[in-house]
């Protein structure tokens, strides 16, 4: 079976509070399409309450539950929708992946004297003054859940940095009696800060405290795998010990990824062998080499999209994708990939020769706020991957450096051809295929016919992308997609 991974949030969700519930009534088309894990949104109650994406993390023990921050429900709903969701989808036989936040925590409950030290933003090797006292809100009592699954305090013998904002700079606080772990990247000196509380894993009673709600809450709610936020800032020896001691105590599937935002594929190498291979990564360089590819005006060897990236070096330990919520036009990471090339970006993670792609709600269902539109075909294409893609990928590439085309050689093949440039064509010669008709799904009623000796020659539009299957295939896919 092929694995399809569908993230279901985008930044500008909505935050009416039922993305569970349209996730609940979703779930029978998912099942559909071939979607077979869901990456939920981050779901504990946040600093933010009701209008968190979810990762100012306040309260893991709350998942629209308490009232706390404003609001008992989160923005995507309360833990009785939460549930009837999860529900859902294991009916389906899809797996749920939870969104995990260990890097931090915001929006403490009670304020506390802390010593630190001033470092700078771009040198934390670096003090920028000397060390002094202040007063921090590093105290998480939980008052609105009152003890109800845990009692455990969070204070500032659990975190080892805070930040500062003065006038025209930002200072990062280490505090007293902690230090930066040498397992995070090295960016800026060391990157083991990003924000809010910093949680110092190397503290017994965190560890232990991370270890039980961790088991807590894979239990409690069914969870099947784990998406790990800001992996990159966290000490990447804590996670082996994470992920078996969870999987040890609770029915977690071998599931799990972690976001490391880099380009850069010896770092993602380096985390890898680092935490023992307990996890894949997102292919960052695969997502890169996209949006570079969509702004190049036509000047890109598309033949070179995989060269250098984890899908091509790592396939095991992949999650291709095309664009996320941190992606998104006005986000953090915003490499938003041209919509003329979302399709052709798809067909490559969806129809060729990765193990686990993730389709980004966003691209699903086109996004609102930035007047991003669905991505044409999508729908179809993660239909046929789960219904038709089946049996070795044959590359048919050519000297053309505008051109990909491949074929997935089956009962049901699959034909994928497409071009940054001029309109193209794809002379071929398959005697297995002989008298057979192929249409592309992205235009009505072209047909291909194969002649009696196997030659035909397929053909896309420019800057387009034709999916050529079966037009046996096209009628079973119509039906099912209910398309006309
Ligand atoms: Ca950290």
């Amino acid at each position: 079976m092929n694995e399809t991974l569908l993230q279901y949030f985008q930044w500008y969700t909505r935050a009416d509070g039922f993305t569970y519930t349209r996730l609940k009534k979703a779930a029978p088309h998912l099942e559909t399409l071939g979607v077979t894990m869901v990456w939920m949104p981050p779901a504990a109650k946040g600093r933010e309450g009701k209008k968190d994406v979810g990762y100012g993390l306040y309260d893991p023990y709350d998942l629209g539950e308490f009232n706390q921050k404003g609001s008992v429900r989160t923005k995507y709903g309360n833990v009785r929708q939460y549930q009837a969701a999860i529900k859902a989808l294991s009916d389906r036989h899809i797996q749920v992946i939870a969104d995990i936040i260990l890097n931090h925590r915001m929006g403490g409950d009670e304020l506390e004297s802390v010593r630190v030290t001033p470092m700078s933003e771009s040198d934390r090797n670096h003090p920028v003054a000397a060390p002094f006292t202040t007063d921090l809100y590093s105290r998480y009592t939980y008052p609105g859940r009152k003890g109800m699954y845990s009692d455990f305090i969070w204070n500032s013998s659990c975190f080892k940095a805070s930040d500062r904002f003065l006038d025209h700079e930002r200072w990062i606080l280490l505090f007293d009696g902690h230090h930066w772990s040498e397992h995070v990247s090295k960016e800026s000196g060391n990157f083991d800060y990003i924000m809010g509380m910093d949680i110092d894993h190397s503290v017994p009673w965190v560890k232990d405290e991370l270890y039980r709600w961790g088991v807590w809450y894979t239990n409690r709610f069914g969870i099947n795998g784990f998406r790990f936020d800001a992996v990159k800032s966290i000490d990447s020896t804590f996670f082996d010990g994470w992920l078996s001691h969870v999987r040890q105590n609770t029915q977690a599937g071998a599931f799990a990824v972690g976001e490391y935002w880099s380009g850069n594929l010896g770092e993602l190498e380096g985390f890898i062998r680092d935490t023992k291979h307990c996890m894949k990564l997102f292919d960052v360089p695969l997502h890169y080499h996209l949006f570079d590819c969509s702004r190049s005006g036509g000047n890109y060897d598309v033949r070179t999209l995989f060269h250098g990236t984890l899908s091509e070096k790592h396939p095991d330990y992949a999650v291709a994708f095309v664009d996320n919520h941190d992606t998104q036009p006005g986000q953090a990471l915003e490499s938003w990939i041209m919509d003329w090339f979302k399709t052709a970006a798809y067909a490559l993670i969806l129809l060729y020769r990765c193990q686990v792609p993730c389709v980004f709600l966003g691209d699903l269902e086109g996004v609102r706020k930035t007047k991003s539109p669905k991505v044409a075909l999508l729908e179809q294409m993660m239909w046929i991957r789960s219904h038709l893609l089946d049996g070795p990928i044959v590359d048919l590439f050519d000297e053309d450096a505008q051109k990909a085309c491949w074929i997935a050689r089956s009962s049901h093949p699959v034909l994928v051809l497409f071009t940054i440039g001029d309109g193209k064509q794809k002379t071929v010669l398959f005697p297995e295929y002989a008298g057979l008709t192929f249409e592309d799904i992205s235009r009505k009623d072209h047909t291909v016919q194969i002649d009696q000796n196997g030659h035909a020659v397929f053909d896309c539009t420019p800057g387009c992308c034709s999916i050529y299957i079966l037009q046996s295939d096209i009628a079973w896919m119509k039906k099912d997609l209910k398309l006309k």
